[in-house]
Protein backbone atom coordinates (compact mmCIF):
# COMPACT_ATOMS: atom_id res chain seq x y z
CA UNK A 1 0.00 0.00 0.00
CA UNK A 2 1.07 3.46 -0.45
CA UNK A 3 3.09 5.13 2.37
CA UNK A 4 1.16 8.24 2.35
CA UNK A 5 -2.42 6.56 2.75
CA UNK A 6 -0.76 4.03 5.11
CA UNK A 7 0.49 7.17 7.50
CA UNK A 8 -2.73 8.76 7.50
CA UNK A 9 -5.32 5.62 8.30
CA UNK A 10 -3.71 5.54 11.81
CA UNK A 11 -6.11 4.91 14.46
CA UNK A 12 -7.76 8.10 15.90
CA UNK A 13 -10.11 8.73 19.10
CA UNK A 14 -13.85 8.62 17.87
CA UNK A 15 -14.23 11.21 20.52
CA UNK A 16 -11.41 13.78 20.22
CA UNK A 17 -9.59 12.64 17.19
CA UNK A 18 -6.07 11.71 18.96
CA UNK A 19 -3.88 9.21 17.78
CA UNK A 20 -2.59 8.76 21.07
CA UNK A 21 -4.16 5.63 22.94
CA UNK A 22 -2.32 3.86 25.98
CA UNK A 23 -0.97 0.79 24.74
CA UNK A 24 0.87 -1.74 26.95
CA UNK A 25 4.32 -1.25 24.28
CA UNK A 26 5.15 0.46 21.86
CA UNK A 27 4.83 -2.45 19.37
CA UNK A 28 1.74 -3.04 20.64
CA UNK A 29 -1.09 -4.58 18.22
CA UNK A 30 -4.51 -4.00 19.15
CA UNK A 31 -6.97 -7.18 18.15
CA UNK A 32 -10.78 -7.23 17.30
CA UNK A 33 -12.98 -6.42 20.24
CA UNK A 34 -10.84 -4.99 22.61
CA UNK A 35 -11.10 -1.86 23.90
CA UNK A 36 -8.36 1.08 23.76
CA UNK A 37 -8.55 4.14 25.70
CA UNK A 38 -7.45 7.31 24.33
CA UNK A 39 -4.73 8.91 25.65
CA UNK A 40 -6.10 12.07 25.50
CA UNK A 41 -9.58 12.28 26.75
CA UNK A 42 -9.65 9.21 28.61
CA UNK A 43 -12.73 7.88 27.06
CA UNK A 44 -12.58 4.15 25.60
CA UNK A 45 -13.03 3.01 21.89
CA UNK A 46 -13.85 -0.26 20.66
CA UNK A 47 -11.35 -1.02 17.94
CA UNK A 48 -13.87 -2.65 15.44
CA UNK A 49 -15.15 0.86 15.25
CA UNK A 50 -12.03 2.44 14.84
CA UNK A 51 -11.13 0.05 12.03
CA UNK A 52 -14.05 0.80 10.31
CA UNK A 53 -13.48 4.93 10.50
CA UNK A 54 -9.94 4.09 9.50
CA UNK A 55 -11.04 2.52 6.13
CA UNK A 56 -13.37 4.97 5.40
CA UNK A 57 -10.49 7.51 5.71
CA UNK A 58 -8.55 5.27 3.45
CA UNK A 59 -10.82 4.74 0.96
CA UNK A 60 -11.60 8.52 0.96
CA UNK A 61 -7.96 9.28 0.65
CA UNK A 62 -7.12 7.54 -1.92
CA UNK A 63 -10.48 8.58 -4.23
CA UNK A 64 -9.12 12.24 -3.03
CA UNK A 65 -5.44 11.26 -4.67
CA UNK A 66 -7.09 9.36 -7.61
CA UNK A 67 -8.96 12.46 -9.37
CA UNK A 68 -5.88 14.51 -7.85
CA UNK A 69 -3.58 12.02 -10.28
CA UNK A 70 -6.21 11.99 -12.95
CA UNK A 71 -6.55 16.40 -13.04
CA UNK A 72 -2.78 16.55 -13.25
CA UNK A 73 -2.76 13.81 -15.84
CA UNK A 74 -5.12 15.92 -18.14
CA UNK A 75 -3.52 19.27 -17.57
CA UNK A 76 -2.95 20.60 -20.87
CA UNK A 77 -4.79 18.32 -22.68
CA UNK A 78 -7.84 20.67 -22.59
CA UNK A 79 -9.94 18.03 -20.83
CA UNK A 80 -11.56 19.84 -17.44
CA UNK A 81 -13.15 17.97 -14.59
CA UNK A 82 -15.12 19.99 -12.44
ZN1 LIG B 1 -9.97 10.85 22.93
Amino acid sequence: MDDEINEKISLYCVFCKSTSFVVPSDDYQPQPGEMLTCGNCGRENDYDSLMRLAKERALQIAEEKMSKMLKDALKGTGFKIR
